[in-house]
């Protein structure tokens, strides 16, 4: 966490509400997201920071409240938690709980081989069905599983990241759309 601050303290000094924004952690469709720090309870942060008029330009404006309602719905242990959505007049910030592992994508492409030895698959496998699982008796479709969109926590867990694309439903809804990475 000191070593975090620091970092912080660096980059650029910009403040997004009470946190002190660090460096980029990844880049999105819509803008980055970004590692940041509350000094005073010395928490550790990502935010999902999102250009307004290329949201609008692009009609994403539904579907990002979609994605904020269905992180809010699916709070649970193996989805990323959503901490509180902020905005400016140019850009909406989504703070999200830092999931430090990098992307299961990774994982998989620094593995030996380049994949990942079967007990380990099974282990992410099992977290993966069964947060996927709870989402879907929540009514949340995330629709856009792909190992880009797993993170892993520090215990070496997955966290369901990404709910860009997640439709709700109720209990007998079909959705017609499609949508998601061939
Ligand atoms: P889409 O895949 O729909 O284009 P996106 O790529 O714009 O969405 P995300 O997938 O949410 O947005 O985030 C982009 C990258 O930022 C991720 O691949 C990951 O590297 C990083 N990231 C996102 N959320 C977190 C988080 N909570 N903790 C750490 N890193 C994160
Ligand atoms: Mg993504």
């Amino acid at each position: 966490i000191d070593a975090m601050a620091e970092r912080a303290q660096r980059s650029a000094m910009v403040r997004v509400g009470k946190y002190d924004v660090g460096p980029a952690l990844g880049e999105g469709t819509f803008g980055s997201v970004f590692e940041a720090y509350d000094p005073v309870s010395r928490e550790a942060v990502a935010i999902k920071a999102l250009d307004k008029r290329r949201v609008r330009q692009q009609a994403m404006d539904a579907q990002i409240m979609t994605e904020i309602a269905a992180m809010r719905q699916a709070k649970q242990a193996l989805v990323v938690s959503l901490l509180e959505v902020l905005a400016s007049p140019t850009h909406i910030y989504i703070v999200l709980e830092l999931v430090p592992g990098g992307t299961l994508f990774r994982r998989v492409v620094e593995s030996k081989d380049g994949r990942l030895d079967e007990a380990t698959a099974r282990r992410y496998f099992g977290q993966l069905v069964t947060g996927v699982a709870y989402c879907h008796e929540c009514g949340v479709c995330h629709r856009d599983l792909k190992p880009e969109n797993v993170l892993l926590d520090a215990q070496d867990r997955i966290k369901i990241s990404d709910f860009g694309l997640a439709a709700l439903c109720g209990a007998d809804a079909a959705l017609h759309t499609s949508g998601g990475t061939p």
